[in-house]
């Protein structure tokens, strides 16, 4: 079976990367795109009740691909979801936060 762990880290830096630098203001062909990639996540992602349980909190959860900072914060609050259900610390969904981690790296 796949290392879960170490899947889980490649595909959050892909997920919330890919956010950081998706359009401010999206296009409905990038609008559609990443509700294709999401939703074929939700069924393809190599960890059956990953996949499961990411399929739920989506439906429950519509993601909001209209622009940047949204899609950022929606994606922010499902991996916290996840740490929650894993014992993890959460993250500060601010665009603050996200950016320094995911885009611009820290002030200063
Ligand atoms: P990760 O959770 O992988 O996080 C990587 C880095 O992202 C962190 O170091 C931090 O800097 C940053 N970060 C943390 N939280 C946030 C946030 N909310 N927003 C933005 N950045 C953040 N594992 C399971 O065991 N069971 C599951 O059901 C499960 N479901 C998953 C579903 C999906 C869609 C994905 C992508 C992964 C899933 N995983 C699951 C894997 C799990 O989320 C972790 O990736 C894995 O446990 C490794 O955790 P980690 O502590 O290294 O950090």
């Amino acid at each position: 079976p796949p290392d879960t762990a170490a899947l889980g880290r490649s595909t959050w830096t892909f997920l919330h990367t890919t956010a950081a630098y998706y359009p401010l203001s999206a296009t409905p062909m990038h609008q559609s795109n990443m509700r294709s990639l999401l939703s074929s996540l939700s069924v393809l992602y190599p960890c059956g009740w990953c996949a499961e349980d990411f399929a739920r909190d989506m439906k429950a959860n519509p993601p909001d691909v209209s622009g940047r900072e949204g899609l950022m914060r929606w994606l922010c609050e499902r991996h916290n979801e996840v740490n929650g259900k894993l014992g993890k610390e959460r993250f500060e969904c601010t665009a603050e936060k996200l950016g320094e981690r995911w885009k611009d790296g820290p002030k200063d």
